[in-house]
């Protein structure tokens, strides 16, 4: 099983790509900043405001639960599953290409020496 490029999946994904792909509906908007229902505990008002996400950044946090990190934390925890598979499926979700540890600058694997 090769290795994900973690820091290169963190810059392809983006927190606005993961919420878009859930249909996530921002109560307030202040330029990058969300701010709406928690995706993760299901806040029980629609108006709630307890989850904050910056699009620059990259980043969420929910003042409720506690939940925070980047796109690829957001998707695992989503979807419940590891941050390996979360990545895989994120990337097929959105079309990109998995960014694996030891690819070429152009994204192609290296070449397999027999
Ligand atoms: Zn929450």
């Amino acid at each position: 099983m090769s290795g994900i490029d973690y820091r290169a999946a963190r810059a392809l994904l983006r927190l606005a790509d993961v919420l878009e792909l859930i249909g996530y509906r921002p109560t307030a908007q202040l330029g990058q900043q969300l701010r709406g229902p928690c995706p993760l505990h299901g806040s029980g008002s629609p108006r709630s405001r307890v989850f904050a996400a910056h699009l620059g950044k990259n980043v969420y946090h929910c003042f409720r639960c506690a939940a925070s990190g980047n796109a690829l934390d957001l998707w695992a925890a989503l979807t419940r599953q590891p941050l390996y598979a979360a990545v895989l499926e994120l990337c097929e979700r959105l079309g990109r290409p998995v960014p694996w540890l030891g690819a070429g600058p152009t994204g192609e694997l290296p070449m397999n020496d027999p």
